[in-house]
């Protein structure tokens, strides 16, 4: 007998399989819309100048490769807990705030998942329909039970925001609600300030707990604007949440695996047993994290003048997506299709483009261009070059 006779072949990331498909196909004028990645105008991955330099910097400096602590690099937590509060925010002060650098955003959902997992009462967490598909997969992997609360609204293509707020009132107290801070994945539709007040309301007087994450700050209106979920809930009355962040998209420092899990407890002695624990989490899993990303980001923002660069680096990934929406519905409505006016509505690197699994299939056989199923097509990866060939395909897939 054997041990892996019989292990069940499952189906691959369907994402990820759409980008081979992509890669497979000779045609020149084939697009993918497929990733969840941000390229530049000539098509590559953005290498940016602030990080090019500490990069520069590190490699003659030759440091020698020990370990980072289980909980990751000072520089580096210090830094991303300022990113995310501002560094005025009277929590920082009061010691209540424990970062961890963790492996990318996708390791501070796993790693927050698994401490809750362990101190909450009931294990259950309500996830935006639709949402992130590895959402489920990473509170279903820690043994959460999993419902969904309506977000997305098709007919508006926004926030369906009286569903949205009727079903997090029916949700039991203690129940862990995550919420994406901005340009929501996959849909792009976000709320505004005014609608992050109510929900921090609800999720208030309902006892449900906050998990952010928060893959995309400073990608669709600024550093702070993008914060505005986890500043409000700063000053609110709850004491107790978490948020996930990742560098990836913002440093464009992918396959660096750069995130952070940021926990907020009640008093500074629940932080440091807080942080006790997922220690303890961390070391079981993996030891401790990788050195160079946390290196290249926290020499990025150690730095005024790096830092400076860096925002506006960052501004321009994000103006150009902006002029990239505005471009498509533009050739969109040249090409006979105004109805499409709602992309320019979206914030961030997604939209949720209304298309059929018919007409995305139409896209991928006749046109060359890939997109999700579900009609998710990244904007962040569109160009002026192939602007009007992809809005051409659209309308007419959508006639
Ligand atoms: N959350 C969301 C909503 C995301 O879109 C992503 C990246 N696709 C992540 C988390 C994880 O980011 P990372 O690549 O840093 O693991």
């Amino acid at each position: 007998s054997t041990f892996f006779a019989d292990v069940e072949l499952v189906p691959g990331d369907p994402i990820l399989g759409l980008s081979e498909a992509y890669n497979a196909d000779s045609r020149v004028t084939k697009v993918n819309l497929g990733v969840g990645i941000y390229y530049d105008e000539s098509g590559r991955i953005p290498v940016l100048d602030a990080v090019r330099e500490v990069e520069q910097r590190l490699a003659a400096e030759a440091k020698p490769r020990g370990y980072l602590p289980i909980d990751g690099l000072p520089d580096y937590t210090r830094a991303t807990r300022e990113l995310l509060f501002g560094a005025e925010s009277p929590l920082l002060g009061a010691g209540r705030v424990a970062t961890t650098q963790t492996i990318g955003g996708s390791g501070a959902l796993r790693t927050g998942a698994d401490l809750l997992k362990k101190t909450l009462p009931h294990a259950t967490i309500a996830i935006s329909n639709p949402s992130w598909e590895n959402h489920r997969a990473v509170f279903g992997a820690v043994g959460f039970d999993i419902l969904d609360y309506t977000y997305f609204d098709n007919a508006t293509h926004g926030v369906d925001f009286d569903g949205m707020l009727a079903d997090l009132r029916r949700l039991d107290a203690g129940t862990v609600v995550l919420l994406h801070a901005c340009c929501h994945n996959p849909t792009g539709a976000d709320l505004t300030e005014a609608q992050w007040r109510e929900v921090i309301t609800v999720l208030s007087e309902r006892s449900l707990f906050p998990f952010i994450d928060m893959a995309y700050q400073g990608f669709d209106r600024g550093i702070d604007e993008d914060a505005t979920a986890v500043r409000l809930l700063a000053e609110s009355d709850i004491a107790e949440f978490v948020v996930a962040s990742s560098y990836s998209k913002s440093f464009s420092l992918y396959g660096e695996r750069v995130g952070a899990l940021t926990v907020v407890s009640a008093t500074a002695e629940a932080s440091r047993a807080v942080q006790s624990q997922i220690k303890r989490i961390v070391r079981a899993n993996y030891s401790s994290p990788s050195t160079h990303g946390a290196a290249l980001v926290a020499g990025v923002l150690g730095s005024a003048e790096l830092r400076a660069r860096w925002e506006t680096e960052l501004g321009q990934m994000r103006e150009r997506i902006h002029a990239l929406r505005a471009g498509l519905v533009e050739k969109l409505a040249e090409h006979g299709a105004p109805e499409f006016a709602f992309i320019q509505d979206q914030a961030g690197m997604f939209s949720y483009s209304g298309l059929s699994r018919a007409q995305v299939d139409r896209l991928r056989d006749e046109f060359g261009i890939y997109a999700v199923g579900t009609g998710r097509i990244c904007v962040a990866a569109l160009s002026l070059r192939t602007l009007d060939y992809v809005a051409d395909a659209v309308a007419t897939v959508s006639r």
